[in-house]
């Protein structure tokens, strides 16, 4: 079999599964090849040099080599650990939520630079932010656009006319807010002055800046409601799995269910004979 160069890749760990009994399989994010599914040999044992820089959202220099059908991790370097991410139940709730939508919606070998941008610059802000959900926030609608799902909010999705501040509504089926007059006349939910300024507040604005204005427990959400909506819009459409709103709510403990596990371990057992 001819030698093939080992890749060395800057990487966001997005999460880990156990393979054997002494193996990990983490799935990496990285800027120049998307998602890439790696083995960590050995890291489940005691004394594995690997196993503190392979932690599931924490961001490292890594190098791989091509097995059989998936990568082996040959080396690894923390770079980012953002241990107060980690430290953090509300925190590591949210940044669970955005790396479960990275890994749902990228596939293998896909040079994914900005969303592999907006992904780090999102974790260096939850890390540091007292204000954990409006990070996701601001990186759901941020992560919209960038996969072409961007909400319109200067005009109106139905009739184009340019929206007003007042009455209008959110369409997340048609792709983004309507003016009061199709509002009025049926279409989409009811989109308060407030939220439709904020978001286009969050469209203009840094994530930093975002999580700075104060917003009523009702406003958000309802912001909330609309990004949710747009979400599964896009997850219906081009991202890869419409279980990622399922997968918000599973996220809400740090771990997997008892269902995902099952699915986890039928899995290994096919991969287990890959490597
Ligand atoms: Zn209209």
């Amino acid at each position: 079999m001819p030698r093939i160069r080992p890749i060395r890749t800057e990487a966001i760990v997005l999460r880990q599964r156990p393979l054997g009994d002494a193996d990990r399989i983490c799935v990496l994010f990285s800027p120049t090849r998307g998602r890439v599914e790696a083995v960590a040999k050995g890291v489940r044992r005691p004394l594995s040099k690997l196993a503190g820089h392979v932690e599931p959202l924490s961001r490292g220099q890594f190098g791989l080599a091509q097995g059989r059908s998936l990568h082996v991790i040959t080396d690894a370097q923390t770079l980012d650990a953002w241990p107060s991410l980690h430290d953090d139940v509300d925190r590591m709730t949210e940044a669970l939520s955005m790396a479960e939508l990275v890994d749902r919606s990228t596939d293998l070998d896909v040079a994914s630079g900005p969303l592999y941008m907006l992904l780090k610059g999102s974790l260096d802000e939850l890390a540091r932010t007292s204000s954990p959900s409006v990070v996701r926030r601001w990186f759901t609608l941020r992560f919209l656009d960038q996969q072409g799902y961007q909400p319109e909010l200067d005009e109106c999705v139905r009739c184009r006319a340019a929206l007003g501040p007042e009455g209008n509504g959110y369409a997340a089926a048609d792709g983004g807010a309507v003016c009061p007059n199709c509002h009025q006349a049926g279409v989409g939910q009811r989109l308060s002055s407030p939220v439709f300024r904020l978001l286009r507040y969050m469209r203009r604005s840094s994530c930093e800046a975002t999580t700075q204005v104060r917003v009523a427990a009702d406003e958000a959400a309802e912001l909330e409601r609309h990004l949710r909506l747009s979400l599964e819009q896009a997850l219906d459409g081009r991202l890869r799995s419409s279980s990622f709103t399922e997968a918000l709510e599973r996220a809400e403990s740090y771990g997997h269910s008892a269902a995902s596990v099952a699915a986890d371990r039928e899995r290994e057992e096919q991969e287990r004979a890959a490597v």
